[in-house]
């Protein structure tokens, strides 16, 4: 299980990792993360531009290739996404290390390892693994966009939306110079999807409910894989969804914590 081993040193040369992407992470639960910040090593804070951000994020990619991450494509989209530049300049020291943070209007932008999870996992998915990458993508919650720009890597085309029009302007603008000619940013109520889109072989959602949507099972393709939070009792947990030919299927695996989906727009 390639989950369970430990990996070497980062960047791994090609090859190896050409043969870990022929086994995608698996619906196993997650063993437990080391926290980042338990790494003592000092670590410079990232300046912005230059050599400093590019090496502390390769540091962040280091770690969660150790914790399991393995995923030829998906490594090489956290390392190439700069983390800090989607967040407050204030907060631009703690980008790369294991933790959420605040993007305002009291949204959180989700650890680096939850991300690298979840893609992983809807890398995973039947239609993804067919296609070589995750298709068509339905985001809900596009926050600061930083997923979003991920998602732009290993997707055909991404679908975001996010409810809160301050955030949608600030993701538009942030994304903009990365010149994202594949993904559309959608202001609006991401609960009822986007059927003009629809169907997608990947859905993700950033806030949790009750339940995976409705619309969301209902616009995700024969052999799509859906990723949501959904609560559970006092706690919430992932939910892996797969349409199959005749039904769904849905497994819920380790507890999560994550902003609450909301209806309507602000
Ligand atoms: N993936 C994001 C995480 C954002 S946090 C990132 O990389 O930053 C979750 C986001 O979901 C918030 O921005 C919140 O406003 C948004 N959200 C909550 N309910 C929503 C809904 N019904 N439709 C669209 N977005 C929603």
């Amino acid at each position: 299980m390639t989950e369970r081993r430990r990996g070497g040193a980062f960047p791994l040369p090609l090859a190896r990792l050409a043969g870990a992407a022929r086994r995608p992470d698996t619906l196993q639960p997650q063993r437990p993360l080391r926290e980042a910040s338990r790494d003592a090593r000092p670590r410079p804070a990232p300046s912005g531009v230059g050599l400093d951000s590019v090496q502390v994020r390769q540091r962040m990619v280091q770690r969660l290739h150790a914790q399991g991450i393995r995923h030829e494509a998906l490594l090489r989209a956290l390392a190439s996404v700069p983390r800090h530049q989607f967040i407050d300049s204030a907060l631009a020291a703690q980008a790369y290390e294991d933790t959420s943070l605040p993007i305002g209007h009291g949204q959180t932008i989700s650890k680096p390892s939850v991300v690298a999870r979840m893609l992983s996992l809807l890398l995973a998915g039947s239609a993804a693994r067919a296609r070589g990458g995750l298709g068509k993508v339905l985001e809900v919650g596009t926050g600061c966009g930083y997923q979003c720009a991920l998602l732009a890597q290993l997707a055909d085309s991404v679908i975001s939306i996010e409810r809160v029009r301050d955030l949608f302007d600030k993701a538009r603008a942030q994304l903009a110079p990365l010149r994202l000619d594949r993904v559309r940013l959608v202001h609006g109520d991401g609960w009822r999807g986007h059927a003009p889109n629809a169907p997608y072989h990947s859905i993700i959602a950033a806030a949790v409910g009750d339940e995976p949507s409705p619309a969301w099972l209902e616009q995700l393709a024969v052999g799509g894989r859906l990723i949501a939070p959904v609560r559970s009792g006092a706690q919430q947990v992932l939910a892996v969804v797969d349409r199959e030919l005749h039904g769904y299927r849905r497994l819920d695996l380790e507890p999560v914590h994550f902003v609450p989906l909301k209806s309507g727009v602000d």
